[in-house]
């Protein structure tokens, strides 16, 4: 078309296609050293000056690919979502912390991190070193603009650590996130279909290994590590909508238990299937057992590995899959047939699209159930999937039980005895790599936070940090805004009394304004001072009942005693006369 007379320009008119031309965007990528002028290009009807940085698919892309304009674009959304939060919360008055944050993680920062695998590699530490290796400066900038946004969800004081801040409000540290974020793009990418053009290199086995020359997914690959042809591949259909609703067999789920006990009691199947999943050490397997009046109980079970790379709802699929498979070799089944599952969640994914992680095993299952369906009778033959509440002592779900407990350890059947589909290794469960990497970070992090000063602190007061605890309890709904703002600026140790700001020369003075003797210290506030022990009285009745001692560590780290300290504060007034200054000093 280009090299037609007129070229594209007559074919746009000649097709009602007008062409865009403030679209059109000249860049002209070359290596980071070569500062060159880029050559212009000539249209028939105008001339494109080249770009130094053009925005495509809400990435910009610049000359050299080192992301630096993106970067700064980054940062400059992230201030602006944190500005949007602070709108909603401040100190002393808005949404509770706990709804704060759930619109930091679930609106904030996907737009901040959106294609952050791209722009961004997460510090490795497979070497040791005083540099990191990754993208440091966009970690840096990252790590700014969290701050800003836990400094809006806790409502603390801008002089707060950032390492605490994290702690209290259960949010991974920057790079960690950072970490998470392009992991699960490595995860999503590993499980395109074959149809999907990234699925080739994603695949390739030296996507891993590139040494020179790479490309961000090269240097995601290498970073992270992970065998992508291991992963399952989610198709990029769903199944076949004309056969939604028209499956091979019955599903039945009792609306209650006595259904339930009902309809196991009344259950008058010839063969009757049993299939339990478990997990144990680590370690996952499922068992399914076959009972038929006046013959011996037939049983196949399955281990499928490690809990790092499968889930439970998995396990239940291969359970069923077993079931079916006994179903199938058994011998004059032209009758009827019942499954029992001990789980919903498995037995509803048939009415999906079949589009989930581990709905590959359900796919088999409806194809397997087909092909039985077909070599039997079909006016004697039926196949009903009934759910089962495990454990309340149906004799054959018992015994699938203790079976599946014992394969979760690592027993296994030969090969031939199992159905085909579970002769080749199992694909791995990207839910479960995900859980398994989230697990992973979480104690990385653990780990970090314990070993600094601030952790060590920390701990006294309340060894389980970083736990979302602190968060619930704050954001109790009986506790204000205001209040639960000063018990986060207590447990931080960064409180608006004088001995604080005198630190920041915010007073003239460190006393206490009450009764002027000493420095007005937390302790002194909280546990000394003469003035407010009428007030005092209610808080030390409540500790009595739990026969402890009144101590800073106690009151901030029982969170039963978190309504009566934030009565305490309230009731001596302490604050109230500043309640003009506070923003000022506070935002
Ligand atoms: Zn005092």
């Amino acid at each position: 078309m280009i090299s037609r007379e007129g070229g594209v320009e007559d074919w746009s008119k000649t097709h009602s296609s007008p062409l865009e031309y403030s679209k059109l965007a000249l860049i002209n990528f070359a290596h980071r050293c070569k500062k060159d002028a880029s050559p212009m290009l000539y249209l028939p009807c105008r001339t494109i000056q080249p770009v130094e940085s053009t925005k495509y698919l809400g990435v910009i892309f610049d000359r050299n690919l080192n992301w630096k304009v993106h970067q700064a674009y980054v940062v400059e959304k992230g201030a602006k979502w944190a500005v949007q939060i602070r709108r909603l919360t401040r100190p002393t008055w808005g949404i509770t912390p706990k709804f704060a944050k759930q619109l930091f993680t679930s609106v904030a920062l996907p737009r901040v991190l959106y294609a952050v695998d791209l722009w961004c590699t997460p510090v490795n530490n497979k070497y040791d070193g005083p540099k990191m290796v990754g993208s440091a400066r966009a970690i840096k900038q990252f790590t700014s603009v969290q701050r800003a946004g836990v400094l809006a969800i806790m409502g603390r004081l801008r002089t707060s650590p950032t390492d605490t801040l994290n702690a209290s409000a259960f949010l991974l540290p920057a790079s960690l996130t950072i970490k998470k974020w392009c992991f699960r793009a490595m995860v999503r990418m590993a499980t395109l279909p074959r149809d999907h053009p990234l699925h080739k290199p994603v695949n390739w086995k030296r996507t891993c290994s590139t040494k020179r020359h790479r490309g961000p997914l090269q240097v995601l690959a290498n970073t992270l590590s992970m065998d992508a042809k291991k992963m399952e591949k989610i198709p990029s259909t769903g199944w076949n909508p004309s056969k939604t609703g028209e499956l091979p067999f019955r599903i039945r789920i009792p609306v209650d238990k006595e259904a339930l006990a009902r309809e196991a009691k009344n259950a008058s199947k010839e063969i009757q299937v049993f299939t339990d999943g478990s997990a144990q050490g680590g370690k996952v397997g499922a068992s399914a057992i076959l009972i038929r009046k006046d013959r011996p109980d037939k049983f196949l079970h399955y281990h499928l590995g490690p809990e790092a790379e499968h889930t439970v709802h998995e396990v239940e699929l291969v359970g069923l899959l077993l079931a079916l498979h006994l179903i199938g070799t058994e011998r004059c089944s032209a009758t009827s047939c019942s499954v029992a599952v001990d789980n919903q969640a498995a037995l509803k994914a048939f009415d999906s699209e079949l589009r989930n992680p581990g709905h590959h095993l359900a796919r088999e299952i409806l194809q397997l159930a087909n092909r039985v369906q077909k070599r039997r009778s079909k006016r004697k033959y039926s196949l009903t999937l009934r759910w089962t509440a495990g454990h309340i002592g149906i004799p054959g779900n018992e015994k699938a039980d203790r079976k599946a407990k014992k394969v979760a350890s690592g027993l296994s059947l030969i090969n031939e005895l199992l159905p085909p589909y579970l002769r080749k290794p199992l694909l791995i469960n990207p839910s479960a790599v995900l859980r398994a990497n989230n697990d992973a970070l979480n104690k990385e992090w653990s780990q970090d936070w314990h070993k600094t000063e601030r952790g060590k602190r920390t701990i006294k007061i309340d060894s389980t940090t970083p736990l979302a605890k602190l968060l619930k309890t704050l954001s109790n709904k009986k506790l204000s805004r205001e209040a639960a703002s000063r018990l986060t600026q207590l447990q931080l140790q960064h409180f608006l009394l004088n001995k604080y700001l005198h630190r920041f020369k915010r007073t003239d003075k460190a006393n206490c304004p009450a009764c002027s003797k000493d420095k007005e210290t937390i302790a002194h506030f909280l546990l000394h001072c003469t003035k407010y022990v009428f007030e005092r009285w209610a808080l030390v009745q409540q500790v009595k009942k739990r026969k402890k001692d009144l101590t800073i560590e106690m009151l901030l780290g029982d969170p039963e005693l978190t309504l009566p300290l934030a009565n305490y504060i309230n009731s001596t007034g302490r604050f109230k006369v500043k309640q003009d200054e506070y923003p000022q000093i506070g935002s």
